[in-house]
Protein backbone atom coordinates (compact mmCIF):
# COMPACT_ATOMS: atom_id res chain seq x y z
CA UNK A 1 0.00 0.00 0.00
CA UNK A 2 1.93 3.80 -0.89
CA UNK A 3 0.43 6.09 1.73
CA UNK A 4 1.92 8.78 3.10
CA UNK A 5 0.21 9.57 6.21
CA UNK A 6 3.29 10.64 8.36
CA UNK A 7 4.41 13.05 5.44
CA UNK A 8 5.62 15.81 6.94
CA UNK A 9 5.38 18.77 4.31
CA UNK A 10 7.79 21.81 4.06
CA UNK A 11 5.91 25.23 4.76
CA UNK A 12 6.89 26.50 1.18
CA UNK A 13 6.17 22.73 -0.56
CA UNK A 14 4.04 24.57 -3.01
CA UNK A 15 5.40 28.04 -3.38
CA UNK A 16 4.42 30.00 -6.62
CA UNK A 17 2.38 26.76 -7.84
CA UNK A 18 -0.99 27.09 -9.33
CA UNK A 19 -3.43 24.08 -8.27
CA UNK A 20 -6.65 23.69 -9.06
CA UNK A 21 -9.32 21.81 -6.89
CA UNK A 22 -12.59 20.61 -7.54
CA UNK A 23 -15.46 19.91 -5.05
CA UNK A 24 -13.54 22.63 -2.96
CA UNK A 25 -16.84 23.63 -1.72
CA UNK A 26 -17.09 20.96 1.14
CA UNK A 27 -15.58 17.88 2.69
CA UNK A 28 -12.19 16.43 1.40
CA UNK A 29 -11.79 18.90 -1.37
CA UNK A 30 -12.34 21.78 0.96
CA UNK A 31 -9.46 20.63 3.08
CA UNK A 32 -7.24 20.16 0.15
CA UNK A 33 -7.69 23.51 -0.93
CA UNK A 34 -7.07 25.34 2.23
CA UNK A 35 -3.92 22.62 3.03
CA UNK A 36 -2.68 23.54 -0.85
CA UNK A 37 -2.96 27.01 -0.29
CA UNK A 38 -1.20 26.79 3.63
CA UNK A 39 1.97 25.46 1.41
CA UNK A 40 1.66 28.49 -1.10
CA UNK A 41 0.19 27.61 -3.52
CA UNK A 42 -2.24 29.80 -5.56
CA UNK A 43 -5.65 27.88 -5.55
CA UNK A 44 -8.19 27.72 -8.09
CA UNK A 45 -11.53 26.41 -6.48
CA UNK A 46 -14.20 24.45 -8.31
CA UNK A 47 -17.58 24.08 -7.52
CA UNK A 48 -21.06 24.67 -7.98
CA UNK A 49 -22.30 26.28 -4.87
CA UNK A 50 -20.21 29.90 -5.32
CA UNK A 51 -21.68 31.08 -1.02
CA UNK A 52 -19.76 27.72 -0.23
CA UNK A 53 -17.26 28.32 -2.85
CA UNK A 54 -16.64 32.25 -1.35
CA UNK A 55 -16.42 30.62 2.16
CA UNK A 56 -13.85 28.71 1.45
CA UNK A 57 -11.77 32.09 -0.33
CA UNK A 58 -12.40 34.21 3.13
CA UNK A 59 -10.77 31.26 5.10
CA UNK A 60 -7.81 31.03 2.70
CA UNK A 61 -7.65 34.54 2.95
CA UNK A 62 -7.97 35.56 6.40
CA UNK A 63 -5.64 32.15 7.13
CA UNK A 64 -2.62 34.66 4.72
CA UNK A 65 -2.81 32.23 1.64
CA UNK A 66 -2.37 33.70 -1.44
CA UNK A 67 -5.76 35.05 -3.22
CA UNK A 68 -7.13 32.30 -4.71
CA UNK A 69 -9.42 31.93 -7.72
CA UNK A 70 -13.26 30.92 -7.68
CA UNK A 71 -14.43 29.29 -10.98
CA UNK A 72 -18.11 27.76 -10.24
CA UNK A 73 -18.84 25.05 -12.35
CA UNK A 74 -22.18 22.03 -12.59
CA UNK A 75 -19.99 18.81 -13.49
CA UNK A 76 -23.84 17.56 -14.31
CA UNK A 77 -24.34 19.26 -16.87
CA UNK A 78 -20.66 21.47 -17.67
CA UNK A 79 -20.36 20.37 -21.52
CA UNK A 80 -16.99 19.66 -23.43
CA UNK A 81 -17.69 23.88 -24.77
CA UNK A 82 -17.46 25.02 -21.09
CA UNK A 83 -14.17 22.63 -20.60
CA UNK A 84 -12.68 24.60 -23.41
CA UNK A 85 -13.57 28.45 -22.26
CA UNK A 86 -12.46 27.48 -18.36
CA UNK A 87 -8.46 26.27 -20.36
CA UNK A 88 -8.86 29.28 -22.34
CA UNK A 89 -9.63 32.05 -19.12
CA UNK A 90 -6.87 29.77 -17.00
CA UNK A 91 -4.28 30.13 -20.19
CA UNK A 92 -4.80 34.20 -20.32
CA UNK A 93 -4.34 34.62 -16.40
CA UNK A 94 -1.87 31.95 -15.65
CA UNK A 95 -0.04 30.27 -18.30
CA UNK A 96 0.33 27.01 -16.76
CA UNK A 97 -1.01 24.75 -13.76
CA UNK A 98 1.21 22.89 -11.62
CA UNK A 99 -1.59 20.49 -10.32
CA UNK A 100 -4.94 19.44 -10.96
CA UNK A 101 -7.10 17.60 -7.88
CA UNK A 102 -10.19 16.04 -9.36
CA UNK A 103 -12.31 15.22 -5.98
CA UNK A 104 -16.15 16.19 -6.83
CA UNK A 105 -18.03 13.62 -6.42
CA UNK A 106 -21.62 11.91 -5.55
CA UNK A 107 -22.61 8.64 -4.09
CA UNK A 108 -25.62 8.15 -6.21
CA UNK A 109 -27.62 5.06 -4.17
CA UNK A 110 -26.60 1.88 -2.71
CA UNK A 111 -28.84 -0.46 -4.61
CA UNK A 112 -28.78 -3.52 -6.33
CA UNK A 113 -27.72 -3.24 -10.04
CA UNK A 114 -30.43 -4.92 -11.37
CA UNK A 115 -32.67 -1.93 -9.90
CA UNK A 116 -30.30 0.69 -9.83
CA UNK A 117 -31.94 3.84 -11.21
CA UNK A 118 -30.40 4.28 -15.02
CA UNK A 119 -31.05 8.05 -14.47
CA UNK A 120 -29.58 8.30 -11.32
CA UNK A 121 -26.27 5.22 -13.14
CA UNK A 122 -26.01 8.24 -15.91
CA UNK A 123 -25.83 11.30 -13.20
CA UNK A 124 -22.93 9.58 -10.98
CA UNK A 125 -20.96 8.53 -13.94
CA UNK A 126 -20.98 12.29 -15.45
CA UNK A 127 -19.62 13.98 -12.21
CA UNK A 128 -17.50 10.94 -10.90
CA UNK A 129 -15.88 10.37 -14.38
CA UNK A 130 -16.77 12.16 -17.40
CA UNK A 131 -16.34 15.76 -15.93
CA UNK A 132 -13.13 14.39 -14.67
CA UNK A 133 -12.24 13.26 -17.92
CA UNK A 134 -13.20 16.05 -20.33
CA UNK A 135 -11.90 18.54 -18.18
CA UNK A 136 -8.53 16.96 -18.45
CA UNK A 137 -8.54 16.97 -22.29
CA UNK A 138 -8.88 20.96 -22.18
CA UNK A 139 -6.46 21.81 -19.49
CA UNK A 140 -3.34 18.95 -20.08
CA UNK A 141 -1.30 21.47 -22.09
CA UNK A 142 -1.67 23.81 -19.19
CA UNK A 143 -0.33 20.93 -16.95
CA UNK A 144 2.38 20.45 -20.07
CA UNK A 145 3.45 23.91 -19.63
CA UNK A 146 4.39 23.23 -16.17
CA UNK A 147 8.30 22.32 -14.95
CA UNK A 148 6.52 19.46 -12.94
CA UNK A 149 2.71 18.83 -12.71
CA UNK A 150 0.51 16.37 -10.85
CA UNK A 151 -2.26 15.23 -11.88
CA UNK A 152 -4.45 13.41 -8.86
CA UNK A 153 -7.45 11.33 -9.20
CA UNK A 154 -9.92 10.49 -6.47
CA UNK A 155 -10.24 6.78 -6.10
CA UNK A 156 -12.53 4.93 -3.32
CA UNK A 157 -11.55 0.91 -1.96
CA UNK A 158 -14.69 0.11 -4.04
CA UNK A 159 -12.68 1.44 -7.03
CA UNK A 160 -10.24 -0.64 -6.77
CA UNK A 161 -12.31 -4.04 -5.74
CA UNK A 162 -15.78 -4.46 -6.32
CA UNK A 163 -18.31 -4.91 -3.80
CA UNK A 164 -22.32 -5.30 -3.79
CA UNK A 165 -24.69 -2.45 -3.54
CA UNK A 166 -21.96 0.47 -4.26
CA UNK A 167 -23.29 0.24 -8.48
CA UNK A 168 -22.61 3.52 -10.39
CA UNK A 169 -20.25 4.85 -7.56
CA UNK A 170 -18.15 2.18 -7.62
CA UNK A 171 -17.91 1.68 -11.68
CA UNK A 172 -17.13 4.93 -12.06
CA UNK A 173 -13.72 5.15 -9.77
CA UNK A 174 -13.25 1.71 -11.84
CA UNK A 175 -13.39 3.75 -14.98
CA UNK A 176 -11.18 6.42 -13.02
CA UNK A 177 -8.46 4.13 -12.19
CA UNK A 178 -8.32 2.78 -15.65
CA UNK A 179 -7.71 6.25 -17.07
CA UNK A 180 -5.69 7.33 -14.58
CA UNK A 181 -3.35 3.76 -15.94
CA UNK A 182 -3.92 5.33 -19.40
CA UNK A 183 -2.98 8.86 -18.78
CA UNK A 184 0.18 7.88 -16.88
CA UNK A 185 1.65 5.41 -19.58
CA UNK A 186 0.63 8.12 -22.48
CA UNK A 187 2.79 11.02 -20.31
CA UNK A 188 5.23 8.65 -19.10
CA UNK A 189 7.96 10.15 -21.51
CA UNK A 190 6.12 12.56 -23.09
CA UNK A 191 5.60 15.11 -20.74
CA UNK A 192 6.90 16.07 -16.87
CA UNK A 193 2.79 15.32 -16.32
CA UNK A 194 2.54 12.49 -13.34
CA UNK A 195 -1.08 10.73 -13.02
CA UNK A 196 -2.19 8.99 -9.89
CA UNK A 197 -4.97 8.05 -7.94
CA UNK A 198 -5.55 8.82 -3.94
CA UNK A 199 -8.23 6.79 -2.65
CA UNK A 200 -9.29 9.12 0.94
CA UNK A 201 -10.96 5.80 2.91
CA UNK A 202 -12.98 6.65 5.59
CA UNK A 203 -13.06 10.31 6.21
CA UNK A 204 -15.90 12.03 8.01
CA UNK A 205 -17.70 14.28 5.60
CA UNK A 206 -21.31 14.62 4.49
CA UNK A 207 -20.90 12.00 1.93
CA UNK A 208 -19.45 9.44 4.10
CA UNK A 209 -22.23 10.47 6.66
CA UNK A 210 -25.38 9.46 3.81
CA UNK A 211 -22.97 5.96 2.40
CA UNK A 212 -23.06 4.86 6.55
CA UNK A 213 -25.95 7.21 8.51
CA UNK A 214 -25.55 4.78 11.88
CA UNK A 215 -22.05 5.29 11.79
CA UNK A 216 -20.67 7.75 15.16
CA UNK A 217 -18.62 10.00 12.56
CA UNK A 218 -16.13 10.87 15.63
CA UNK A 219 -14.62 7.08 14.94
CA UNK A 220 -13.12 8.37 11.45
CA UNK A 221 -10.53 10.58 10.75
CA UNK A 222 -11.21 14.00 9.38
CA UNK A 223 -10.43 15.73 6.05
CA UNK A 224 -7.48 17.33 7.66
CA UNK A 225 -5.78 14.26 8.88
CA UNK A 226 -5.37 12.49 5.64
CA UNK A 227 -3.64 16.19 4.35
CA UNK A 228 -0.43 14.26 4.41
CA UNK A 229 -0.80 11.71 1.35
CA UNK A 230 -2.30 14.98 -0.57
CA UNK A 231 0.59 17.15 -0.02
CA UNK A 232 2.74 14.90 -0.55
CA UNK A 233 1.39 13.89 -4.09
CA UNK A 234 1.10 17.39 -5.35
CA UNK A 235 4.82 18.98 -4.37
CA UNK A 236 7.57 17.85 -5.87
CA UNK A 237 8.79 14.83 -3.48
CA UNK A 238 6.55 12.94 -5.70
CA UNK A 239 7.59 13.79 -8.78
CA UNK A 240 8.99 9.97 -9.91
CA UNK A 241 5.35 8.40 -8.75
CA UNK A 242 3.55 8.08 -11.91
CA UNK A 243 0.49 5.37 -13.02
CA UNK A 244 0.13 4.73 -8.63
CA UNK A 245 -2.48 3.37 -6.66
CA UNK A 246 -2.37 5.89 -3.58
CA UNK A 247 -4.29 5.22 0.36
CA UNK A 248 -4.63 8.47 2.07
CA UNK A 249 -4.55 6.53 5.31
CA UNK A 250 -4.16 2.66 6.33
CA UNK A 251 -6.98 0.57 6.50
CA UNK A 252 -9.28 0.45 9.44
CA UNK A 253 -9.22 -2.91 11.15
CA UNK A 254 -12.29 -2.50 12.87
CA UNK A 255 -14.74 -1.83 9.86
CA UNK A 256 -12.99 -4.16 6.73
CA UNK A 257 -15.85 -4.86 5.51
CA UNK A 258 -17.13 -1.59 5.07
CA UNK A 259 -16.53 0.83 2.06
CA UNK A 260 -14.24 3.76 2.67
P1 LIG B 1 -18.57 15.65 0.04
O1 LIG B 1 -19.94 15.25 -0.30
O2 LIG B 1 -18.26 16.17 1.39
O3 LIG B 1 -18.03 16.74 -1.01
C1 LIG B 1 -18.21 16.52 -2.38
C2 LIG B 1 -17.79 17.75 -3.15
O4 LIG B 1 -18.10 17.53 -4.55
C3 LIG B 1 -18.52 19.01 -2.71
O5 LIG B 1 -17.66 20.11 -2.82
C4 LIG B 1 -19.64 19.08 -3.74
O6 LIG B 1 -20.17 20.37 -3.95
C5 LIG B 1 -18.90 18.62 -4.99
N1 LIG B 1 -19.86 18.25 -6.03
C6 LIG B 1 -20.80 17.29 -5.96
N2 LIG B 1 -21.55 17.30 -7.07
C7 LIG B 1 -21.07 18.30 -7.86
C8 LIG B 1 -21.44 18.82 -9.13
N3 LIG B 1 -22.48 18.33 -9.82
N4 LIG B 1 -20.73 19.85 -9.63
C9 LIG B 1 -19.69 20.38 -8.95
N5 LIG B 1 -19.29 19.93 -7.74
C10 LIG B 1 -19.99 18.90 -7.19
O7 LIG B 1 -17.67 14.37 -0.31
P2 LIG B 1 -16.23 13.92 0.22
O8 LIG B 1 -15.42 15.08 0.57
O9 LIG B 1 -16.44 12.83 1.17
O10 LIG B 1 -15.66 13.22 -1.11
C11 LIG B 1 -14.63 13.78 -1.89
C12 LIG B 1 -14.11 12.69 -2.82
O11 LIG B 1 -13.57 11.61 -2.05
C13 LIG B 1 -15.19 12.07 -3.71
O12 LIG B 1 -14.66 11.83 -4.98
C14 LIG B 1 -15.50 10.73 -3.02
O13 LIG B 1 -15.98 9.78 -3.91
C15 LIG B 1 -14.14 10.37 -2.45
N6 LIG B 1 -14.17 9.45 -1.33
C16 LIG B 1 -14.65 9.85 -0.10
C17 LIG B 1 -14.63 8.97 0.98
C18 LIG B 1 -15.13 9.37 2.33
O14 LIG B 1 -15.15 8.52 3.25
N7 LIG B 1 -15.53 10.62 2.57
C19 LIG B 1 -14.10 7.60 0.85
C20 LIG B 1 -13.64 7.28 -0.49
C21 LIG B 1 -13.66 8.18 -1.52
P3 LIG B 1 -21.37 20.96 -3.01
O15 LIG B 1 -20.66 21.57 -1.84
O16 LIG B 1 -22.04 21.96 -3.87
O17 LIG B 1 -22.23 19.79 -2.64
Amino acid sequence: MLCKIDYQAPKDLLQDRIIMVTGASDGIGRAAAKAYAAHGATVILVGRSIKKLEEVYDEIENAGGAQPAIFPMNFETATYKDYGEMAELLEKEFGHLDGILHNAGILGSITPVDAYNPQVWEQVMQVNFTSALLMTQSLLSLLQNSKDASLLFTSSSVGRKGRAFWGAYSVSKFATEGLVEILADEQENLSHVRVNSINPGATRTGMRQLAFPGENPSTLRTPEDIMPTYLYLMGPASKEQNGQKFDAQPPRVEVLDAAQ
